[in-house]
């Protein structure tokens, strides 16, 4: 399966390396749903590679595609509670650290 930039697994996975919430968009993917530091990457976004997953989740919006991948894992209602979070701890409810 080659990845197709559909953006998602920028989107819906937590990525503690990013301090990135689960469904919370990644502050790098560009307007283009391009990472804009993809020389830079973390180690964990290099190791990602497309799988089935990516055409099960396939679809016309990143918000369909998303929304796919969170119910995949069973983790959409979760997702939906993180919106507006801007860190990790925050997502979790927990108090933000200065
Ligand atoms: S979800 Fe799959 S197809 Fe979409 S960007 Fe990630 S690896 Fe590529
Ligand atoms: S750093 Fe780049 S590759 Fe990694 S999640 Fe963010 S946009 Fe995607």
């Amino acid at each position: 399966m080659e990845c197709t930039c559909c953006g998602a697994c920028c989107v819906a996975p937590d990525i503690a390396a990013l301090d990135k919430p689960l469904g919370v968009r990644c502050r790098h993917l560009g307007d283009d749903n391009l990472c804009t530091i993809y020389e830079s990457r973390p180690q964990i976004c290099r190791d990602y590679a497309a799988d089935a997953l990516c055409e099960r989740i396939a679809a016309p919006s990143l918000h369909e595609r998303v929304e796919r991948y969170l119910t995949e894992f069973g983790l959409l209602d979760e997702a939906r509670a993180n919106a507006g979070a801007s860190s990790m701890r925050q997502a979790r409810g927990l108090p933000i650290l200065g």
